[in-house]
């Protein structure tokens, strides 16, 4: 994104699975750059492949904010099926950022931070009926439909369409599988919904779906 890597102050880990921490060894080691997360998701990330250097290991406690890099960020946990899995609830002044991928259902904890959010990047991993008719064993497909896996993009349309308001300014949806989903599918999945349930964005409010291998563009919150 033409950013600095100077200019990072830090890196939010949300759990252990290899597509959330393959570049973390040699992003931290290249860059010194600090990592955070929760002591449980340490324990996971860390194995004798798995060589983080002492320096840039930071623990963060959970439903408690901390300050990094003039934001105040609470992790806030999430149900997945890893020792533990956490999402981002990031606020700069007024405004509020939730990220959360990697979740099977979206829980009481987690429902708050969702919903106060300005922007909001969530998970719309799978089309039921392409995860149903694809290729996955039987024992996968039940995996990510479980409570503890993955959230499909009718559950996440239809929770986006009980919380939206005007405060929610910018949706992303995010963490779509290579296999069982495509960014067309995801957004007409969302747009069919709002559309049934009579939800008309305002003007201001943008949806971008988020690509799997290319930088988002940046997104302004505040002029
Ligand atoms: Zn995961
Ligand atoms: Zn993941």
């Amino acid at each position: 994104m033409d950013i600095s890597m100077q200019t990072i102050m830090g890196v939010l880990i949300t759990h252990n699975h290899n597509d959330h921490i393959r570049g973390l060894e040699v992003l931290t080691r290249k860059n010194s750059l600090p990592a955070f997360t929760t002591d449980k998701i340490w324990e996971s990330v860390l194995s004798p492949k798995n060589k983080i250097s002492r320096d840039c290991i930071r623990e963060i406690p959970l439903l408690q904010k901390f300050h990094l890099a003039g934001f105040d960020i609470e992790a806030f946990p999430v149900c997945h099926d890893a020792p533990e899995t956490i999402g981002f609830h990031i606020c700069a002044g007024d405004k509020k950022i939730t990220i959360v991928t990697d979740l099977g259902h979206i829980c009481q904890t987690a429902a708050p931070y969702i919903q106060s959010a300005n922007l909001l990047v969530i998970e719309s991993n799978y089309d039921e009926q392409m995860l149903m008719n694809g290729q996955y064993p039987y024992y996968l497909k039940a995996r990510i439909k479980s409570d503890h896996g993955h959230l499909g993009n009718h559950q996440t349309s239809a929770f986006l369409a009980d919380i939206i308001s005007d405060n929610l300014s910018h949706i992303c949806l995010a963490h779509l599988s290579k296999n069982n989903n495509s960014p067309e599918i995801a957004l007409e999945t969302l747009q069919q919904t709002f559309s049934q349930r009579g939800i008309v964005l305002n003007g201001e409010q943008r949806i971008s779906i988020l690509n799997r291998n290319m930088p988002t563009d940046m997104i302004r919150l505040i002029e």
